[in-house]
């Protein structure tokens, strides 16, 4: 299946064309009609199957298609496990808003905690970072989650696995918006704590499971 055979704004297929990007991957064909359409997705697949631009492109897609629930907060959070899997994150998320009016920021640990506040408050529309630092942020008041209505959980097996499942709950907790989508992707699914996640902040999932899982 092409990209340009879904319905998704144009701005977004150019973007893809630009990226190069052009036929779904399988983890991506199994999951994007769902996302598309509002339904929460939690999908395994193993690394380098295209996991990002699997909750990207809907994310995207909805920001644009959609009325923003308020009129100047952060959109959507993305959360990955380390500092270098966000930023990763954070550049193709950059390439596919390229052709739009769509902002994103990387607030993650170790970089100054006043640098980020001033980012925050210029409210971008997709924040991307590690879950320890956007808790901080959350409890520092550095922005407000109310107008949250994507919430990504990446590698949500290794986020839980490095301890962060006391800071994923707040933000959980803190984005309560009632139309909020929730996406998590991952390696393996089949964990107990992954499974208790779901269950806890997913609503009615897809669940997309490609063999091979790592
Ligand atoms: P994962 O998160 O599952 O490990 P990534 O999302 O990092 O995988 O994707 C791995 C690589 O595949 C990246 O370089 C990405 O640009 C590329 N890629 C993703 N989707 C496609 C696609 N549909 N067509 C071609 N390349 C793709
Ligand atoms: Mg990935």
């Amino acid at each position: 299946m092409l990209f340009s055979e879904l319905p998704i704004d144009s701005r977004v297929l150019k973007a893809l064309s630009i990226m190069q990007i052009e036929t779904l991957t399988e983890v991506q064909h199994k999951s994007i009609p769902h996302a598309l359409i509002g339904k929460d997705v939690v999908a395994g697949a193993k690394t380098g199957s295209g996991k990002t631009l699997a909750f990207l492109v809907p994310a995207v897609n909805r920001l644009l298609t959609s009325r923003p629930l308020t009129k100047a907060d952060p959109r959507a959070i993305i959360l990955a496990p380390t500092r270098e899997l966000a930023k990763q994150v954070f550049m193709q998320a950059k390439k596919l808003t390229a052709t739009q009016n769509i902002s994103v920021a990387l607030i993650v640990g170790g970089e100054n905690y006043n640098d980020q506040v001033k980012i925050l408050r210029q409210n971008p529309d997709i924040i991307v970072g590690t879950a320890g630092r956007i808790a901080d942020h959350i409890n520092g008041k550095s922005f407000f989650l109310n107008g949250i209505e994507l919430l990504i959980l990446d590698e949500a097996d290794r986020m839980l696995e490095l301890g962060f499942s006391e800071q994923l709950d707040l933000i959980h907790r803190s984005a309560n918006h009632r139309k909020r989508q929730t996406m998590m992707f991952s390696a393996t699914i089949d964990s107990a704590a992954v499974h208790a996640m779901t269950e806890k902040m997913l609503n009615a999932p897809e669940q997309i499971v490609i063999d091979n899982v790592a």
